[in-house]
């Protein structure tokens, strides 16, 4: 489904290093989650992979389903079934969250050369989906975003995961402060989307994460590049233990 083979990444700004050197490998169907100190580069590696414009790729090559995937487009990686949920969540005024999902799903059917959804079609996926995720109807009414509790918005992205069917998630839950609520809202919709055809990449410094969604492999990120790799016992190791046994820096 997805690999990263040896990526080395700066901040075009700053001529700044941050990835150097990322091997992964996510095969279909499995969920590996990503772990590591702050500023070891993990949200960087999200935004590479959702194509955030100031970061060069210097080295090294990423293939999604086989393809190039810094070779596509935004709108392309989307259309082949990438999905990215940020740790901060876009607010768009004026807009119902209903019309918002309707428009990101038909983009991306217009960009697979699909045709547009009809409004009736579409309400059925929306309430089924909404119904399954236990989403109040009168939230997909509401602006996108917009005064939205924490667990309202992680409600609202998993929502619209689960409309995009993707084959890749990537979920960057980094200091992102879920509370208890957030955690069961996002590990619920996590475990209900596991599927032989979808791969997940959970990035998270939460061990605690990892309770609810279980991963088949764990990845410890340190100072821009994959250090370790195990089963979920490793997360449980890295608590007890702390970065600094996997990085180099303990006594
Ligand atoms: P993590 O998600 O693991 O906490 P980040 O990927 O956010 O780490 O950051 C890794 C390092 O890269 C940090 O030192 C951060 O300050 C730096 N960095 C990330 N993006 C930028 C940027 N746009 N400009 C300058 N430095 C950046
Ligand atoms: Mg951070
Ligand atoms: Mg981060």
């Amino acid at each position: 489904m997805l690999e990263i083979k040896n990526l080395h990444v700066k901040v075009e700004e700053e001529d700044k290093k941050i990835l150097k050197g990322v091997d992964l490998t996510l095969p279909a169907g499995e969920v590996h989650a990503i772990m590591g100190r702050n500023g070891s580069g993990k949200s960087t590696l999200s935004y590479v992979l959702a194509g955030k414009e100031g970061y060069e790729v210097t080295e090294g090559e990423i293939l999604f389903m086989g393809k190039d995937l810094l070779e596509m487009e935004a709108d392309e990686r989307a259309a082949a079934g990438l999905f990215l949920a940020f740790q901060y969540p876009i607010e768009i005024p004026g807009v119902a969250t209903m019309t918002f999902l309707k428009a990101a799903l038909n983009a991306q059917r217009k960009t697979r050369g699909e045709e547009e959804l009809k409004v009736p079609e579409f309400m059925k996926l929306v309430k089924d989906a909404a119904n399954q995720l236990e989403i109040k109807q009168d939230m997909l009414k509401r602006p996108l975003n917009v005064g939205f509790s924490g667990g309202e918005k992680k409600r609202a992205e998993i929502l619209q995961m689960a409309l995009m069917q993707p084959s890749l998630c990537v979920l960057d839950e980094t200091d992102s402060g879920l509370d208890i609520d957030a955690l069961k809202i996002v590990s619920d919709g996590v475990n209900h989307l596991r599927d032989a055809n979808r791969s997940m990449l959970v990035i998270t410094h939460y061990q605690r994460l990892l309770n609810y969604i279980v991963p088949d492999r764990v990845h410890v990120f340190s100072d821009g590049r994959v250090v370790e790799s195990g089963d979920r016992e490793l997360a449980l190791e890295l608590e007890k233990k702390g970065y600094a046994e996997f990085d180099g820096t303990a006594a």
